[in-house]
């Protein structure tokens, strides 16, 4: 079995990421620049933020990190999103999701400049993956991708199966999974909340990408001997004999998926890590582009 270990992975991305942008100061230009806005105290977009805040400075980033209220008012937090549009040494613009309620989310996603969008949520970025076009992958499906070029795992001709549909991973992944590229050109299956019969849809998949935010639903018994298995998921389950009296858990019973699946990333230390990887290669990209 392999262990599909985000922080290898991701230190590979981060490394050549580095030494990209050592070279760009080398050459007398500026770092890239991402800014970050969050909204609230939630405790889970909080460590999500501060991990992509803290891998800028890894790698030589610059970072502005923008706080606002939960009860901030929507105007002012597109009047933010248009300053940042406008500011030339501004290259990436994320907004920590989920949003509080006051504020539509489709609204932020579609004021933020498309040649800004680092985290891919915009419908042009969409819309460019669907047509197989340069644009920015969200950053988790991304990172999934670069975890199979990592690995080299083959994925030509297989059945990939993704539970969830979300916006910003299981629809995307399923995009990216169906495309002709190198590490795309399965036959994809797209599972969700109304999908019955959904042990024998898994049963079939030579690849489960399993993003459905429930912890550990994906049982050993629903895998196929040697499946590659991909445990999106992050859920903080209630422990109180751990130190923060939660434990974070993914959406496959890792213990003993792991025994089945010929390969198969960890929660954490896998594809949370590779989520910020995709994040900085977007970031990258956006400033080559500008
Ligand atoms: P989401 O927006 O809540 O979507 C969940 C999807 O799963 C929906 O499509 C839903 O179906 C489906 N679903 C829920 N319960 C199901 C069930 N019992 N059977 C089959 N399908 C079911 O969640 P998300 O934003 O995609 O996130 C999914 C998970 O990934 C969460 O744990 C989240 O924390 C995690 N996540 C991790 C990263 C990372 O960096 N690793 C990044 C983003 C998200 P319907 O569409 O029918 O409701």
């Amino acid at each position: 079995m392999v262990l599909l270990d985000g922080k290898v992975a991701s230190q590979a991305v981060k490394k050549e990421l580095k030494v990209a942008t050592a070279q760009l100061i080398e050459q007398g230009k500026r770092s890239p620049h991402l800014a970050a806005i969050l909204i609230g105290n939630d405790g889970a977009s909080e460590t999500y933020v501060a991990g992509k805040v803290k891998s800028c400075a890894e790698i030589g980033y610059g970072s502005t990190l923008i706080r606002f209220a939960d009860n901030v008012d929507e105007k002012e937090l597109l009047d933010k999103i248009e300053e940042l549009n406008n500011d030339e040494a501004v290259d990436g613009i994320l907004v920590q999701l989920p949003l509080p309620k006051q504020i539509t989310e489709s609204k932020v996603i579609n004021s933020i400049n498309p040649d800004k969008d680092v985290d891919g949520f915009h419908p042009v970025s969409v819309g460019r993956l669907v047509q197989g076009l340069k644009t920015f992958i969200p950053a988790t499906p991304y990172g999934v991708m670069l975890m199979f070029e990592y690995f080299n795992i083959e994925t030509k001709g297989k059945h990939a199966v993704i539970v969830g549909r979300s916006n910003i991973v299981g629809r995307p992944m399923s995009i990216l999974l169906s495309s002709n590229t190198k590490y795309g050109n399965c036959t994809v299956t797209v599972c969700h909340s109304h999908t019955k019969y959904i042990n024998e849809f898994v049963l079939q998949a030579d690849i489960v990408v399993a993003a459905l935010g429930r912890p550990e639903f994906i049982k050993a018994d629903m895998i196929k001997e040697g499946a590659i298995v991909i445990d999106v998921g992050i859920s903080r389950v209630d422990d109180k004999s751990a130190a923060k009296g939660y434990r974070i858990k993914g959406d496959v019973d890792f213990k003993n998926v792991s025994e089945k699946a010929s390969a198969i990333s960890p929660v954490p230390g896998g594809v949370g890590l590779m989520t910020i990887a995709g994040l900085l290669k977007n970031t990258m990209d956006a400033y080559l582009r500008r």
